[in-house]
């Protein structure tokens, strides 16, 4: 394991040296080796690193947006360059399978080629003025230093769906990754510096990674001039970045858990509803904002669709995420490992039936924290249920009324992802409607897991209301300007006021 890295850092043309002598230590999940040792950012190198995007930000402003779109499209190339080597880094130091990582790397393209499209549409509206002889106009100006925090299990592609949106908008970027991740981190930047290289004039601290614990995520929440903390994690992290942010009057984009569900009606294709189920609740280990946490079943078709998950479950490859063919790898640590115990007993207390859960030993990776997926049969939705685990756990349940069945869907606190099987359109409409799913994203014949990015992604309630990536995301990344311009010779007062001058 250790070759593979040194050998991955070569490909990236990354020093193993420059990961080793830290005082952080960074442990694969895939075996629970030592991947490296690095350096965690002070108080004083994280104000500079602050001061670094501030003052880049005076320049990078006024750069032309289309411009600053060719410095995307150039990271945009390096990533493809680096596609290989950057997925097995993500694998290695995140525990996904080598596929999952390779889709990770896609997205920052796909999201780089959208941010290039975008560079030249950052329209703005024309609005009729109720004057006459006058013009009101908006404008999407450039915002300021955005502060991204990101989460382990999606280690470089939320750094990208923001870092592209930011970088095209005109501002500027400090980047605080998980703890458990940071070596990714420090592959993008390296990636990145290549395309400013190459882009030739870009400000110096357009960009950079600060490494270290919470502390100092904390210090970048805190500081006046992070303009925006667009915040990827557990909602508990979000219950408290976003109140110090917004006492400071800054602005958020909150990512928080989710607590996803499918509901499988009468009608639903099962050949594609059982294939959606078992890649939703297990990929990623279970470790997705977006994992299927819950079944919503119509009690007709409970004893057809069951047996054909656990019979799926069943043929599950677990192992070395590295190896071909393995479709589910480790979680994360060990404290993933006991809160998935933890959740399994509390359902067996809740009077759920349990299949599956425990920990696998595999060889050659003891020191990883493999598992067998859960299946949780439950009578009716607990209170374990209403919380999001980040494991794989699959909770199914039975309905009988598809009202109750959208009832129980958005009766837990989280509003992320969301999705119904039927064929029945009314059933899909509704679904869809006002009175349907309460979530950011609501599909119909396709899982809750994943998500494509041309839409805005992000939820309600206590996923935290924020949104990134497609659609019109990028907005949040701008100040927004409404302009009138007086073109008459005339000065109309509000109100009809005259002053008699
Ligand atoms: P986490 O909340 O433990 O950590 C996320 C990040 O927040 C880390 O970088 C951490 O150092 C930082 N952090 C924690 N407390 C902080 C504080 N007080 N101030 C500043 N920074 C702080 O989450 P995790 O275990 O890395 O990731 C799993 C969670 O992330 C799950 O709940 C998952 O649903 C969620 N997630 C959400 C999305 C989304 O888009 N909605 C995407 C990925 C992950």
């Amino acid at each position: 394991m250790q070759n593979n890295i040194a050998k991955i850092l070569q490909d990236m043309n990354m020093n193993p040296a420059d990961f080793k002598g830290g005082n952080l230590d960074v442990f694969s999940p895939i075996d629970g080796h030592l991947m490296g040792c690095v350096l965690m950012d002070t108080k004083e190198t994280v104000d500079a690193k602050i001061a670094a995007a501030h003052n880049a930000f005076q320049t990078w402003r006024d750069v032309p947006a289309p411009q600053r779109g060719e410095l995307v499209r150039l990271l945009g190339e390096e990533l493809r360059t680096h596609k290989d080597a950057l997925s097995a880094l993500v694998t290695a130091e995140c525990g996904k399978i080598f596929e999952e990582g390779k889709g990770e790397v896609q997205e920052m393209i796909d999201i780089c080629d959208f941010a290039v499209g975008l560079s030249r549409q950052l329209h703005g509206l024309t609005i009729k003025s109720e004057r006459p002889g006058h013009h009101m106009r908006e404008y999407w100006q450039p915002l300021g230093v955005v502060g991204v925090i990101s989460a382990f299990n999606f280690p470089v592609a939320v750094w990208a769906w923001n870092a592209t949106l930011a970088l095209i908008s005109g501002d500027t970027l400090v980047w605080k990754p998980s703890e458990k991740t940071p070596m990714v981190a420090l592959a993008c930047q390296k990636i990145l510096d290549r395309a400013i290289a190459r882009f030739g004039n870009a400000p110096a601290g357009l960009s950079s990674v600060i490494i270290g614990l919470k502390d100092v995520g904390e210090q970048m929440v805190d500081d006046q001039r992070v303009s925006l903390v667009s915040a990827t994690g557990s909602t508990r992290m979000g219950r408290e970045v976003g109140p110090r942010v917004a006492a400071r009057f800054g602005k958020t984009i909150l990512e928080l858990g989710g607590n996803n569900a499918m509901i499988i009606a009468p009608s639903a294709d099962l050949d594609m509803a059982v294939p959606a189920i078992v890649f939703g609740a297990v990929g990623t280990c279970g470790q997705r904002c977006t994992s299927t946490r819950r079944v919503i079943v119509h009690e007709s078709i409970y004893d057809i669709l069951v047996p054909k998950i656990k019979k799926a479950y069943a043929s599950l490859r677990i192992g070395n995420p590295l190896a071909n063919g393995t479709l589910v790898g480790p979680l994360i640590d060990q404290l993933s490992f006991n809160a998935m115990e933890k959740a399994l007993a509390d359902a067996g207390a809740e009077g759920g039936v349990v299949t599956g859960g425990g920990r696998r030993i595999i060889e050659g990776c003891a020191d990883g924290y493999y598992v067998n997926p859960a299946i949780v049969e439950m009578d009716s939705q607990t209170a374990s249920m209403c919380e999001e685990t980040f494991a794989p756990i699959l909770y199914i349940i039975k309905y009988t009324n598809f009202d109750h069945a959208i009832v129980t869907q958005n009766a837990v606190p989280q509003g992320l992802s969301s999705a119904v099987f039927t064929t029945d359109v009314r059933e899909a409409e509704q679904f869809v409607s006002s009175v349907g799913s309460d979530c950011g994203i609501a599909n119909v014949n396709i899982g809750t897991s994943g998500a494509e990015i041309g839409g805005a992604f992000g939820g309600e309630k206590e996923t935290g209301g924020g949104r990134e990536s497609g659609s019109d995301a990028w907005k949040a990344y701008c100040r927004r300007m409404t302009s009138t311009v007086n073109y008459s010779r005339e000065m109309p007062l509000a109100q009809g006021i005259k002053f008699d001058l």
